[in-house]
C-alpha cells in the first residue's frame, strides 16, 4: 500500500534505477530527471519520466523538479508522437495505492494513443526486450 504520507522508500525500483542497480532503456536524461521505457506498456512507445528528486507523489515533489519533470515530458512526448506517428497521446500520474500507483517513486507516463486502438492492463504484461529496444531507438532517433 502507497499513502500519502509514506517516507520515501530508497529501496523502490525507480531509485534502484536512478543509481544503476537494475537495467533500464533510458530515452533521455538531465541532472534533474530521467525518462525511460515502461517494461509493461499499456501501448506501444509508453515511457516513464522521473524526478532524480525522492518523491513518493506529486505533493511530495519540490516545485523546481515538477517543472523539470514537466520539461522533459514535453521534449519526451514529442519524440514519442512522432516516432509512434500518433494522433494523440496521454499524459497520467497516480498518487497512492488509493489512485492505482504501484511504484512509489513520482513518475510521469506519457501514452502514444491512435484511434479505437485500445489501451492494454496497467502494470500486467513485460513486453519483449527486443521490442522495447527497438521502440526506444525509434524514440531517441526524434529527440
Ligand atoms: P504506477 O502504477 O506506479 O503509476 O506505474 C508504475 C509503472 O512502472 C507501470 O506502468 C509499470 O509497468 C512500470 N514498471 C514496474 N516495474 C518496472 C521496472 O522494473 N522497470 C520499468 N522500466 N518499468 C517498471
Amino acid at each position: 500500500m502507497i499513502k500519502l504520507d509514506d517516507a520515501y522508500d530508497e529501496n523502490n525500483i525507480f531509485a534502484k534505477i536512478l543509481r544503476g542497480e537494475i537495467p533500464n532503456i533510458t530515452l533521455y536524461e538531465d541532472d534533474k530527471t530521467l525518462a525511460f521505457m515502461d517494461i509493461m506498456p499499456q501501448a506501444t512507445g509508453h515511457c516513464l519520466v522521473i524526478p532524480k528528486e525522492p518523491a513518493v507523489t506529486f505533493l511530495d515533489l519540490s516545485e523546481d523538479s515538477a517543472a523539470a519533470v514537466m520539461a522533459t515530458a514535453k521534449k519526451v512526448a514529442a519524440a514519442v508522437v512522432k516516432a509512434m506517428d500518433a494522433p494523440g497521446f496521454m499524459m497520467a500520474q497516480l498518487n497512492s495505492s488509493a489512485a492505482g500507483q504501484s511504484v512509489p517513486h513520482y513518475h510521469m507516463h506519457i501514452l502514444p494513443r491512435h484511434d479505437g486502438l485500445e489501451l492494454k492492463f496497467h502494470a500486467r504484461e513485460p513486453e519483449d526486450m527486443a521490442v522495447l529496444n527497438d521502440t526506444a531507438e525509434k524514440i531517441r532517433a526524434q529527440l
